[in-house]
C-alpha cells in the first residue's frame, strides 16, 4: 500500500511538467495540451468538439484557445473533406516547430527515454491500465492510437497499389492510411484482436446499419 502511494505521489511529481501556473513559452498548459493533442490526432478528433472534450473544457473555453493558437500562427482551420458543415483544425508548421523546440514535456519525454525500450513498454502499458480504470469511473472523453482500436479493420493490399496493407474505420466508414493509424483518435475503443475486414463479414453488416 505504501508502495502504491509512493507510486501516485510520483506520478503527481511529474505532472507538475505539464500542469503549471502563467505561462511557458507564450502558452498556458491547457493550450498546450490543445496544440500537443491537434499536433497528433487524426482528421475525425481534429475538431473543436473533440477538442473541447479531449481537455475537459467547455466548447466556449476550448473556442478561445483555439482563437489564441490560431494568432499565433500555430494553427489555422480548414474545410472538412469528411462533412462540408465542419472545419478541421491543423497544427501549421510553427506549431509543429513550437511543439518539437518548446513543448513543456519534452523533458519528460527524454527521461522516459533514457530509461530504455523494456521499461518505456512497462511504464507505457501500466499507465494504460490506470487510465482504463479512471475512464470507466470518470466517462472522460480520452483518445489512444487508432492501431489498437476495435473499428479498425485491416484488409489486404489493393491491386497495383504494392504490398503495403490498406485499413478502414467500421465506425466512420472510411478509409485509414497506414500512417494515420499512429495517431490519436477521440472515438477510440480498446481491442486486442482486431479482426480482418474479410473474415468479418457479419459484424461489419451489423456495423455498417447501425
Ligand atoms: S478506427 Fe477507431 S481510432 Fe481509428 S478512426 Fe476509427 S474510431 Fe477512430
Amino acid at each position: 500500500m505504501a508502495l502504491t502511494r509512493e507510486a501516485v505521489e510520483l506520478l503527481v511529481q511529474a505532472a507538475r511538467a505539464w500542469y503549471f501556473e502563467g505561462d511557458q513559452h507564450g502558452l498556458r498548459d491547457r493550450e498546450w495540451m490543445a496544440l500537443r493533442f491537434l499536433g497528433r490526432a487524426n482528421r475525425f478528433s481534429r475538431t473543436p468538439t473533440a477538442l473541447a472534450g479531449f481537455i475537459g473544457a467547455t466548447k466556449a473555453t476550448a473556442s478561445q484557445i483555439v482563437k489564441t493558437l490560431e494568432n499565433k500562427s500555430y494553427l489555422v482551420r480548414k474545410p472538412s473533406h469528411e462533412d462540408k458543415r465542419s472545419v478541421v483544425l491543423c497544427v501549421t508548421p510553427q506549431g509543429e516547430k513550437c511543439l518539437s523546440q518548446h513543448d513543456p514535456i519534452n523533458h519528460v519525454l527524454n527521461a522516459v527515454t533514457a530509461l530504455g525500450n523494456d521499461d518505456c513498454v512497462r511504464l507505457h502499458d501500466s499507465l494504460t491500465r490506470v487510465l482504463n480504470h479512471l475512464d470507466a469511473a470518470h466517462q472522460r472523453l480520452n483518445a489512444s492510437t487508432c492501431r489498437d482500436c476495435m473499428f479498425l479493420a485491416e484488409r489486404g493490399p489493393a491491386p497495383g497499389r504494392g504490398r503495403t496493407a490498406e485499413f478502414v474505420c467500421r465506425l466512420y466508414r472510411a478509409p485509414i492510411a497506414l500512417e494515420e493509424t499512429e495517431l490519436l483518435c477521440t472515438s477510440f475503443e480498446r481491442t486486442r484482436d482486431r479482426p480482418k475486414i474479410d473474415e468479418q463479414p457479419e459484424r461489419l453488416r451489423v456495423v455498417s446499419q447501425a
